[in-house]
């Protein structure tokens, strides 16, 4: 119903809402919130980037994390649902802060602000791909897609065109819909359209600036009480998997994880938040105590721990109409009051 309002009365009704305290997050001390970042940028890096719903800026999340901090409990993702799990009941619920993706600017931009709030976060990172510094296909497309876009119209209309993937209003909302359109593909068929749609644009156009974590950073993380979990080994789409290949996404990111790490790696991160039965048998038996899909939503006592929801945070969906970044708005998309996607 939400959804559907105009964005004044979306922004009057979050208030209201929150005024009258069905929102706030106190009201949800028996639940286990956990949210949801990919990349914090410096604004110059931001305007670079190609796929805004997946980036904040470092201001935003200073914004953020000054929030989480005085509204819940925040502790890792591993910690929080071992103690909620355990029965735990603080006044201010649960919260923990996820990493997607295990980039750079998560050492370099996120872990400061965080630890000036004295807040811990969890960082899942893809393996091999942060072992060889590897550009994720969705950012290799992105960056291209961008830099099509820009330089060669008509290259870009035949890449869209290929996928079914409409020409939008604004450049940053086509180049989503492509990403999108591109994780239906099988992965064959993904990894030759986005080499191709690189060539096309002219070669690896991610910025010098951009990169994966190294293992010293994590290090420094972990000893500074941070999580480091796995995001499989190459941030395969998993259910498209044959067994062997499930097995070394699942079961060697572990162990290469916790060898380089030097310490226990609980939890694991379904890649674009995809797993079914077979899945889930996989991560249970690697020997992961939990694990984090994208399903929208805060967990109810009782939630497999296997199948844990989260919310997505963005600016733009925590912004007033004006443009101003409200308790109310976030409040509301952290509530299970939010209408799911
Ligand atoms: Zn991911």
């Amino acid at each position: 119903m939400l959804k559907l309002l105009r964005p004044t009365v979306r922004d009057l009704a979050g208030d209201l809402l929150y005024a009258i305290g069905l929102t706030r997050p106190d009201r949800g001390a028996r639940r286990l919130n956990v949210v949801t970042f990919h990349r914090v940028l410096p604004q110059a890096q931001l305007r670079e980037y190609p796929l805004a719903a997946i980036a904040v800026s470092v201001e935003e999340f200073t914004w953020f994390a000054d929030y989480f901090s005085r509204h819940f409990t925040v502790d890792t993702f591993a910690n929080a649902a071992r103690r909620w799990e355990a029965g735990e009941r603080p006044e201010r619920p649960f919260l923990a802060i996820t990493f997607d993706d295990g980039q750079r600017d998560n050492a370099l931009h996120a872990v400061p602000v965080l630890e000036r709030f004295g807040l811990r976060g969890s960082f899942y990172v893809p393996v091999k791909a942060l072992d060889d510094n590897e550009t994720l296909w969705h950012d290799r497309l992105g960056y291209a897609a961008a830099a099509l876009l820009r330089t060669d119209r008509s290259a870009a209309s035949r890449a869209l065109a290929r996928l079914g993937a409409p020409e939008l209003a604004d450049d940053v909302a086509t180049v989503q819909e492509l990403v999108e359109r591109a994780k239906r593909l099988t992965p064959e068929e993904r990894d030759a359209f986005v080499d191709e749609t690189e060539r096309a644009a002219g070669g690896n156009s991610r910025p010098a600036w951009d990169g994966m974590m190294t293992w010293e950073q994590l290090r420094a993380m972990v000893a500074r009480g941070h999580e480091v979990g796995s995001h499989s080994m190459t941030h395969q789409l998993l259910p498209q998997l044959d067994d062997a290949a499930l097995a070394y996404e699942v079961a060697e990111s572990r162990r290469v994880l916790e060898a380089r790490l030097g310490s226990k790696v609980e939890t694991f991160c379904y890649p674009n938040g995809d797993a079914d039965a077979r899945v889930v048998r996989a991560v249970r038996e690697a020997g992961y105590a939990r694990a984090l899909s994208t399903r929208w939503g805060p967990n109810d006592p009782g939630t497999s721990p296997f199948d844990i929801s989260r919310c997505d945070i963005q600016a733009s969906t925590s912004r007033t109409r004006k443009g101003v970044l409200s308790e109310s708005r976030v409040a509301l998309r952290l509530s299970p009051l939010q209408p799911r996607p």
